[in-house]
């Protein structure tokens, strides 16, 4: 178990690279941290693996209190995003070097190094040295070192992000089995929210050095509690549309849609936003006053679905429709929302 009590960095000149972080990572979780570029996620990583000192607050492993320890002796194993595996040394030679370090018998630590190195299919390769091995190989050579030193967490730092597409989804399985077959605890920093969503137990969502939300990955999708975490989260990107209310309804880009429950938000003063993902609406062709009313300006080719762009008056909406069920360009048509957010100024008011 990993718990931050308040981590605070601030770097000279200033950067407030994280600010009052408070969070227990539990026993045996997959962990996410993820943000866009520069919010923190390395430096939380590191000043866990105790690489950086904070400039306060406390970090507990299990029941101790590891902020003044040196990383040497916090029993973790941390896989970068460069593996940064030694070219001069063989598979064997890699995967063992942990053990070396901690002065482990030779052939210990070689009956060691073939049994993880067969957990991660490198047996064929372990007379090989780096310059010999693809990205990918390199990628499990760097964990099987990791794993070597049967370590109480693994702090990963974009490990996948070397690798191209294809190699990048054969990692992504192979890392979530591995995980759950050691059950060791893993902190995970990314920029992708697809793979966080697809490995993580829980997310943690990042921005300018604070936790904006964590949750599972099912709530970090379907109940953003911001328009950042909104925005930032999907492969598409959520529409995110100016409301207005009247006592009996929601106008949004020309729908004029059911009042939610009675909100208390709703009486104060304040912007409200709808958010609907492209995957939550139908398209109609015939005009119904609950859907926006548009025109299909653009039709973009995602493979199983297309993505269509439908111009309203006042913003471009996106949707996702099935294959083969595309409108012709230039036509009018109506998007029909199923699943949508009230935003009530930055903050999320109820699911629609
Ligand atoms: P990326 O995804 O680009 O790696 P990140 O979320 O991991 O970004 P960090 O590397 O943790 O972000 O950086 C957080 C902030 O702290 C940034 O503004 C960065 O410029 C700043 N920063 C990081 N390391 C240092 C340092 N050694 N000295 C001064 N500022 C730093």
């Amino acid at each position: 178990m990993i718990s931050l009590h308040g981590l605070t960095k601030v770097f000279p000149g200033g950067v407030h690279a994280l600010d009052d972080i408070r969070l227990t990572i539990a026993d045996g979780e997959f962990f996410a941290l993820l943000g866009p570029s520069g919010c923190g996620k390395t430096t939380l990583l590191r000043t866990i693996a105790g690489l950086e000192t904070p400039t306060a607050g406390r970090v507990h492993i299990d029941d101790a209190d590891v902020t003044t320890l040196p990383p040497g002796q916090r029993d973790l194993a941390m896989v970068f995003q460069d593996y940064a595996i030694f070219p001069h040394m063989d598979v064997t030679a890699n995967i063992a070097y942990p053990l070396r370090i901690r002065k482990v018998p030779r052939r210990e630590r070689a009956a060691k190094a073939a049994d993880v190195a067969a957990r991660l299919s490198l047996t064929e390769l372990l007379r090989r040295r780096p310059a010999e091995l693809s990205g990918g190989q390199q990628q499990r050579v760097a964990l099987a070192r990791a794993i070597a030193c049967h370590p109480t967490a693994f702090l990963f730092d974009e490990p996948l992000s070397n690798l191209d597409a294809r190699l990048r989804l054969e990692a992504r399985t192979f890392l979530k089995r591995l995980q759950r077959e050691l059950a060791v605890t893993t902190v995970f920093v990314t920029h992708d929210q697809a793979e966080a969503l697809a490995l993580a137990d829980r997310i943690a969502v990042m921005s300018a050095g604070r936790m904006i939300q964590i949750g599972t990955p099912a709530d970090i999708f379907h109940r953003p509690a911001t328009t950042f975490v909104a925005a930032f989260i999907g492969s598409t990107p959520m529409n995110l549309l100016p409301a207005r209310h009247t006592p009996t309804a929601l106008h949004v880009a020309g729908a004029t849609l059911p009042l939610p429950p009675p909100l208390a938000a709703l009486d104060t003063p304040g912007d409200l936003t709808y958010g609907v993902r492209p995957e939550y609406m139908d398209l109609s062709a015939t005009e119904r006053p609950d859907a926006f009313p548009g025109t299909i300006s653009v039709m973009e080719n995602l493979g199983t679905h297309t993505l269509v762009t439908l111009e309203t008056p006042r913003a471009l909406i996106q949707l996702v429709v099935p294959e083969g069920d595309e409108p012709p360009l230039g036509t009018p048509a109506w998007a029909v929302p199923r699943r949508a957010l009230l935003y009530h100024g930055d903050t999320l008011l109820t699911t629609l």
